[in-house]
Order: structure tokens, then C-alpha cells, then sequence
């Protein structure tokens, strides 16, 4: 089969690679129908990461089950199926809490790379979850959102306590913050402000739901939070960057007693602990638990209720996968989308 492997930063390249089989009991073998570049791609592929050797890519995946290991019994061929970033078995205490991405189970995806024609999925039972039918081509981008960025959005938005009242701010207008302003609609915030200098997101923003765009940031757009809410701070904001900046910036914008939902992968971040004491802020986030929240939202795709899939600006051919990194890369595009 064909799939995606970084050489070195700005390296993808498009190779043959073996088709992936049945290795465990537990295991599925699906065929990709889409696949996409994450914005945490963009760290390895940005030299971030060190890469010691050809790494396969991807992680995002929706598709059609092709054969399934002897102890699979939910998951049968032929269904589309959905899953996360982790495979979990959804049955250990952890699972059972809601947390599926720290499930004691748990295998990374992104091991295995997704951005392939095929790809082995580990407890498959647990992992994968089937759309009621075969869905039309027009919901397969929805869908595939579902598997990673809407469900980080979607847990964000849960972390940070958005609902009915509230003022949400979302410091990142990458896809996953532009799902939770999505997901904040949806659980019924009264306000959502977005950070954004980027006219095209700006847009989708305000069709997702943002009331207000605050092009200022750190401290200056903490204060243009403040002056929207009598000088108290948001109740929920969520946090989709990952860097230092990113972080004091969600805590700041945050009135006492009110929730950071924080899911950009953090990379370097110290935070102040004195700061934080007399902050009164709670911090909750980490690696989403998207499978908690699947069923939910393959539901509401279906139904057509939500679109998530227009964060997808991009859509190429697998074979053009370099080109999807590059345009992600320069922030020519929001998301790629990757046709096996
Ligand atoms: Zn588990």
C-alpha cells in the first residue's frame, strides 16, 4: 500500500509500505476513505520533534472495515467506521470514566500512521465506533473531523465548562479552536470570543457561532477580554496553541472561579505556580478523550446538524500529502484533507 512517512523536517514523502494485518485477536484492518494532516503534524514535521528514522504519519482516520481479528465482535466488515487518536479497549475503569486517550490500554495511532491507503487498528471493539449507514461522500469530511479535531474541540469546550451564560474566549484559530467555538454553540454559550488575526478564519469562526474576534494578543488581548466583560474575565476559555504564550494568555483571559479547557500538546510550558494560587482558575485538559464523545457526534453529523468538515480548506490526492504539509505549514490552509 502507499502511505506517508517523514524523512526529516519538511521531509513527507509518499512510499510504498507493507499492507497492514490482523496481528492481534482484538484487531481490525480498515481502508481509509479520508485521512488529514493534524496541526500537532506540523511539530515533528517542523524539526520539533526529533525524527531518528522514517516515521509514519497520521492519525485521523474514517473508513471501511475490511477484516477483523477472532475476538472482534461489535465491529464487522463492510461497516464506516470512525475512531480516535488512541486506541482504548473502553472497558477499564479509566474508559469507563470517560477518559479513553489514558485508558491503561491505551496504543498510540499515530504509530501505526493513518495518512495510508490502510491502516491496523488496535482493539477495535473498543475503538471504533460504526455510522448507523454507509454515509454519502458529502458527510465522509464531518466524519473524519469527528476522529480528532472536533472531538479535541468538543472536550475543550466540556473542560472549560461552556453552557448556558457563559462568555467563552478560544486562544487559537487552528481547526480544533475553531471547533470549539462549535462545540461552545452547541452546549449553549451565550457569548464565544475567538483570537484570530486571519480573515478566512475569522469568517468560519462567526459561521461556527463567534459573537466577537479579538485580533490582539498576550496581555493587550487579555485586556480586550476584560473590557467585554466588565473587567472580570471569561468563564470558560479554551486553550488550542500548546505554547507559553498560548497558556498565560487562556489563564489570564479567565475570571476567578472560572475553567481553562486546554488541549494544544504543550511544548515547553512552565507555568508560574504563584500566579496560578492567586488565579482561583481550574485547569483541566490533556489529550481529549475523543471516544467519549463519538457516538455523540457521529449523531449529530448524520443528522446534519453540524458540519465540522469546512475546516477542511484543502483536499488532495494521498499522493500530494508533501503539499498538504507545506500549505498547512504556511498557513495557506487550515486543514488538509488526504484522499487514499
Ligand atoms: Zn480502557
Amino acid at each position: 500500500m502507499r502511505g506517508t512517512l517523514l524523512y526529516g523536517p519538511g521531509d513527507i514523502r509518499v512510499e510504498e509500505r507493507p499492507d497492514p494485518k490482523i496481528e492481534q485477536p482484538t484487531d481490525a484492518v480498515i481502508r481509509l476513505v479520508a485521512t488529514c494532516v493534524c496541526g500537532s503534524d506540523l511539530w515533528p514535521y517542523r524539526g520539533a520533534d526529533k525524527v531518528e528514522q522514517p516515521m509514519p504519519m497520521g492519525h485521523e482516520y474514517a473508513g471501511v472495515v475490511e477484516e477483523v481479528g477472532s475476538e472482534v465482535s461489535a465491529i464487522r466488515p463492510g461497516q464506516f467506521v470512525v475512531g480516535s487518536f488512541f486506541a482504548s479497549d473502553n472497558t477499564c475503569e479509566i474508559c469507563r470514566a470517560g477518559y479513553q486517550s489514558s485508558c491503561v490500554h491505551r496504543e498510540p495511532v499515530g504509530a501505526i500512521g493513518t495518512q495510508a491507503q490502510y491502516a491496523r487498528i488496535p482493539l477495535a471493539d473498543g475503538t471504533l465506533v460504526a455510522t448507523p449507514e454507509t454515509p454519502s461522500d458529502d458527510l465522509v469530511p464531518s466524519l473524519l473531523a469527528a476522529s480528532d479535531v472536533l472531538g479535541t474541540g468538543w472536550f475543550a469546550a466540556v473542560a472549560a465548562e461552556a453552557g448556558p451564560g457563559k462568555t467563552v474566549a478560544v486562544v487559537g484559530d487552528g481547526a480544533v479552536g475553531l471547533l470549539g467555538v462549535l462545540a461552545a454553540r452547541q452546549l449553549g454559550a451565550e457569548r464565544i470570543v475567538i483570537f484570530s488575526r486571519h480573515e478566512s478564519r475569522q469568517q468560519l469562526a462567526r459561521e461556527y457561532g463567534a459573537t466577537d474576534i479579538v485580533v490582539e494578543r498576550g496581555d493587550e488581548g487579555v485586556a480586550r477580554i476584560e473590557d467585554l466583560t466588565n473587567g472580570l474575565g471569561a468563564h470558560s476559555v479554551i486553550e488550542a496553541v500548546g505554547t507559553q504564550e498560548s497558556m498565560m494568555q487562556a489563564i489570564r483571559a479567565t475570571r476567578p472561579g472560572g475553567h481553562v479547557g486546554y488541549v494544544g500538546v504543550s511544548h515547553d510550558v512552565a507555568l508560574p505556580g504563584e500566579e496560578l494560587f492567586f488565579s482561583h482558575v481550574h485547569l483541566h485538559g490533556g489529550p481529549a478523550p475523543v471516544r467519549r464523545f463519538l457516538p455523540e457526534l457521529i449523531d449529530l453529523i448524520c443528522r446534519r446538524e453540524i458540519d465540522p468538515g469546512k475546516v477542511f480548506d484543502l483536499d488532495l490526492p494521498l499522493q500530494q500529502a508533501a503539499e498538504g504539509y507545506r500549505a498547512m505549514d504556511e498557513r495557506r490552509a487550515i486543514k488538509t484533507l488526504l484522499r487514499p
